[in-house]
């Protein structure tokens, strides 16, 4: 497991304005982006959901910024769409959660 599997940049809708690539993997506390100083602590894949047309697949990076030793969660939300008995990605929502898995809100997508 590595913080590799986040990606860099994911896009954050502002509205009119279009969309602004950000850097999902900072501190939520003290913003942090150094991801030598971000430990990835453990990776939880949990239960994929299917439907008929597609699945979702979350996975939540458990993380501690050495700078202040806040943990936070990483969730990516893989959002699968089967076509022509292929599997599809469509699109990752990306969500920021503290320690006690609170949502903190929705980041963006890639
Ligand atoms: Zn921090």
């Amino acid at each position: 497991m590595s913080l590799d599997e986040i990606p860099n940049q994911i896009k954050v809708s502002l509205g009119r304005r279009g969309f602004d690539p950000i850097n999902p993997k900072q501190c939520s506390k003290c913003g942090n982006p150094n991801q030598s100083r971000l430990k990835l602590l453990e990776k939880i894949e949990q239960d994929k959901v299917t439907h008929e047309k597609g699945e979702k697949r979350t996975i939540d990076y458990k993380i501690q910024c050495l700078n202040c030793q806040n943990i936070f969660y990483i969730r990516l939300q893989h959002l699968i769409h089967y076509q022509d008995d292929e599997e599809k990605r469509v699109t990752t929502k990306v969500n920021i959660l503290d320690e006690n898995k609170n949502d903190l809100g929705w980041l963006g997508n890639y």
